[in-house]
């Protein structure tokens, strides 16, 4: 196997240069609207393809006995030729400064992005080897540099404490329109099989309030589209009829 060496011979090179061993196929097609961190959508589900010269069987040996992988990957859709040392994190509302390496934000010196994922099976069809994944926070066409399994007794850590992001983010009850509601079943019985998960999947999405952090707490008129799968999912954020509380409305779905 040939082996990948850094950009010079000098051994003390502190730049390399790392090509993609794979691309994520997911179900999220656009930014807006993916949970902030993994397992939040345990219905989303996306699939890992092994780049050439990397779509080898063996690579992959021994992979499927494990629950659970890192997915290490590119922020490829947010490269920039200059980082800053502080980030606005959503997790604080988008208006407190944290410094870059003590938060999870996507624009980094280097666009690294690092998720635990579900592996549900990994599966070697007509030259390709495909690792189907889910619960992940992955754009499609997501770089993958590596994946290595998790390992419970060291990566499950009991003890471990974050004052930045102590506990998952709210999560909003769901309502649907009629029209919404037709527009699944609809689709459900078209699509059969392949439907399996999909309302759960828009659920767990839109549970989560995919607007900017600044709306976040607010109700509002206005519609907003997320795509999931092929279909264009338009919901608003609104006070549910008997209390203060936010709840999301699913309002239609676009195919
Ligand atoms: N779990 C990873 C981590 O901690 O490094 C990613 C966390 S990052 C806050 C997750 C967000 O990255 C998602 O909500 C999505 O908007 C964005 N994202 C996912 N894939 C991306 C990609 N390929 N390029 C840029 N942004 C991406």
């Amino acid at each position: 196997m040939h082996k990948h060496s850094p950009d010079t011979d000098n051994s003390t090179s502190t730049a390399f240069n790392l090509p993609a061993i794979g691309v994520v196929h997911s179900c999220y097609k656009e930014k807006f609207g993916i949970p902030r961190q993994p397992g939040l959508a345990p219905a989303s589900t996306g699939i890992i393809r092994l780049l050439p010269p990397y779509n080898l069987t063996d690579a992959v040996r021994g992979l499927e006995e494990n629950s659970h992988i890192w997915v290490q990957f590119v922020f490829h859709q947010c490269l920039r030729d200059e980082w800053k040392p502080t980030v606005r994190p959503p997790r604080l509302g988008g208006n407190e400064r944290l410094g870059v390496f003590a938060t999870r934000a996507t624009f980094r010196p280097n666009p690294l992005g690092l998720s635990v994922v579900k592996l549900e099976k990994v599966e070697i069809k007509g030259g390709e080897v495909l690792i189907h994944i889910s619960g992940l926070d992955l754009v499609e066409g997501t770089p993958v540099l590596d994946i290595k399994p998790y390992i419970p007794y060291v990566d499950k850590v009991e003890d471990a404490e974050s004052a930045f992001a102590p506990e998952a983010p709210v999560a909003h009850p769901v309502s649907w329109l009629p029209e919404a509601e037709l527009a699944l079943e609809n689709y459900r019985q078209s699509h059969g099989e392949k439907y399996g998960g999909f309302k759960a999947l828009i659920e767990q999405v839109l549970q989560q309030d995919p607007r900017p952090a600044y709306r976040h707490g607010k109700s509002e008129e206005k519609v907003y589209g997320v795509r999931l799968l092929e279909a264009n999912i338009r919901f608003k954020i609104q006070e549910t009829p008997s209390s203060k509380a936010l709840e999301v409305l699913v309002v239609d779905i676009e195919f």
